[in-house]
């Protein structure tokens, strides 16, 4: 269930207070799940409580294996989920002479978000997300949606799964929390269209000959958000709106032509919702993350957090601009494979984690990601029309074939 609804939650099993629900982070050691726990450590000092405010399930990291440790000696989860099977000895050295049972590999990742936790923040990156993710939609709990790629990746079968098991799906993603707090969900009819703002990151001014030789040290650094590599080089090509325009039509009950995209540099206000008498809402806030988190972690409350206050006084000036798509043409590219629908932008999102792997890894120019992308696209037409998505397994297999594509298009695009 994405659409609110208190009084059945608590026909189903009594309401729990926020800060009594057991917790899942997958990806506990990224920007988004460092600030989940960031949020749950101040509720502890806060509440004067230790393990018993938020307690911990599960905790899981790729590979930033201390850090797993540290956080797990810590907050005392059942189980810290270590993906890079070649870091299981260290993970279990560190957690020697702790209650907390440590486990590796994929397998065991899918198996965690099996655990009876109430509370999920998914926060993996990527499409790597999917499974444990749809693993917890199906015990039916309340999900943290950060990780948009399960929604570019597999958004039908996703949502099907969440209404099929009554979870309550809640956006974490800024633009997406934003829309979610004004969307009028009793009488959806009244919606005209989202308007999702975009920050252009760090090129927008840019042109293309400029944005040529730009390095990945550049295009992480966002001008308003902290945030990890990949969401930041996305969010510099612009891909990152692209796939939030996908997600946006996953989440919502609109159609693709109700979805408007518009830059807006300041990252104040959030996003929008235009209703049909011509009224828009927005919701506002200073670009920090907790503030959409600690949404979806006290939901249906609210909880203090330490994000800056807007300070209406001291203000620049809001602005919003038409985004350029020839500049930055994932937006186009993103728009066509969601009108186009079938697995185009499964492959589209396979096809980037790739491009976007080669570009960190200096192996290909900035304005080659985009390029890689449409051709891989382009190259898989038949496959992605032709693969039926309502099983996961073809769907993890096109993916699969669309990453192997990418690579072998990325080898032409080489740098010298
Ligand atoms: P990040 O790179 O900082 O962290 C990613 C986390 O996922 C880490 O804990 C990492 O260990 C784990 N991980 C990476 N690859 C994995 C794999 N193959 N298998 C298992 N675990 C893996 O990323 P982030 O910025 O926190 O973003 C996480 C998700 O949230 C992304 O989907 C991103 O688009 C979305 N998101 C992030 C922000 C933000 O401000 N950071 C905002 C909106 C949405
Ligand atoms: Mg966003």
């Amino acid at each position: 269930m994405l659409i609110a609804d208190h009084e059945t939650t608590s026909d189903k099993s009594p309401v729990l207070s926020a800060a009594d629900r057991s917790i899942s982070i997958f990806g506990s050691t990224g920007s988004i799940g460092t600030s989940t726990l960031d949020l749950i450590e101040r509720a502890r000092s806060g509440n004067g409580r230790d393990h018993d405010v938020y307690p911990i399930e599960v905790l899981t990291a790729q590979s930033r294996v201390k850090e797993l440790v540290e956080q797990a000696r810590k907050y005392r989860p059942s189980v810290a989920v270590i993906a890079d099977e070649s870091l299981y000895a260290e993970l279990k050295d560190g957690l020697a002479g702790t209650d907390v049972e440590a486990a590796c590999g994929r397998q065991a990742l899918k198996e965690a978000a099996c655990r009876p936790s109430q509370w999920t923040m998914a926060g993996i990156v990527g499409a790597a997300g999917l499974e444990p993710t749809l693993n917890a939609v199906r015990r039916g709990g309340v999900v943290g949606l950060a990780n948009k790629e399960c929604l570019v990746c597999a958004g039908d079968l996703f949502m099907a799964a969440v209404e099929a098991h009554d979870a309550t799906l809640l956006p974490v993603d800024s633009e997406h929390n934003a829309i979610y707090q004004v969307f009028d969900q009793v009488n959806p009819k009244s919606v005209e269209s989202l308007i999702l703002t975009a920050s252009g990151g760090p090129f927008r001014t840019w042109s293309t000959d400029e944005m040529q030789p730009v390095t990945p040290e550049q295009a992480v650094a966002h001008p308003n958000w902290s945030m990890g590599a990949k969401i930041s080089v996305d969010s510099a090509t612009m891909m990152n709106k692209g796939l939030e325009l996908i997600e946006a039509a996953h989440l919502f009950p609109v159609s693709e032509d109700q979805i408007e995209i518009i830059v807006h540099p300041q990252s104040v206000v959030h996003s929008m919702v235009r209703y049909r008498d011509g009224s828009v809402l927005a919701q506002m806030g200073t670009p920090d993350m907790r503030i959409p988190i600690a949404y979806a972690l006290a939901w249906p409350d609210r909880i203090e957090t330490p994000a800056d206050r807007l300070d209406f006084e001291n203000l620049d000036q809001l602005t919003f601009e038409t985004p350029d798509t020839i500049r930055f043409p994932a937006l186009r590219l993103a728009r066509e494979c969601l009108q186009a629908g079938g697995g185009a932008a499964t492959v589209m999102n396979a096809a980037n984690e790739v491009a976007v792997g080669h570009f960190l890894n200096k192996n290909i120019g900035f304005l080659d990601i985009v390029r890689i992308v449409e051709r891989t696209v382009e190259v898989m037409q038949t496959e992605w029309e032709e693969t039926p998505l309502s099983e996961i397994e073809n769907i993890i297999d096109l993916d699969l074939k669309a990453r192997g594509e990418a690579n072998g298009i990325s080898s032409q695009f080489k740098q010298k």
